[in-house]
């Protein structure tokens, strides 16, 4: 199954682990999300290390946020960020990325889960309006000289 469009890149936090800074859990992701899913929910995700892991192509429709699935593409934090904070590695990691999906994707807006639904995710100490700012405030100097 494929998406329609890319209006949204929404921003999620796993919020399985709290403290398990070199515990990578997508075998539990994956478990948690098989009998719901089938599959992932996500199409990345950032662990705590800062490493990026894809999940499923870009272009495929996956379930992690109801309502807007179909035009939006997802992007998962290890942690629990109602109780952590990023860490400067898994902080440039995700802006990095996000900038990489604004390059795909230049319409899309960066939201967190919960501006689309009645959840706390991504957890009360991501800024989701000052990530927007870095990632918006990227720009390339080319042509220029
Ligand atoms: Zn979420």
């Amino acid at each position: 199954m494929y998406r329609k469009e890319t209006k949204f890149i929404v921003i999620h936090h796993d919020a399985i682990h709290d403290n398990s800074f070199n515990h990578v859990p997508i075998f539990e992701i994956y478990k948690s999300h098989l009998p719901k899913y089938g599959t992932f929910a996500y199409h990345y995700y950032v662990t705590k290390a800062g490493k990026l892991y894809q999940l499923h192509e870009d272009n495929e429709l996956t379930y992690h946020c109801k309502g807007i699935n179909s035009s939006s593409i997802s992007l998962c934090l290890q942690g629990n960020f109602d109780k952590e904070y990023l860490s400067s590695k898994q902080y440039n990691s995700l802006i990095r990325t996000l900038i990489l999906l604004k390059r795909k994707y230049p319409n899309a807006i960066i939201i967190g889960h919960r501006d689309a639904r009645n959840t706390n995710c991504p957890g009360k100490n991501i800024n989701v309006e000052e990530l927007k700012k870095t990632v918006n405030n990227f720009h390339i100097l080319r042509n220029k000289f």
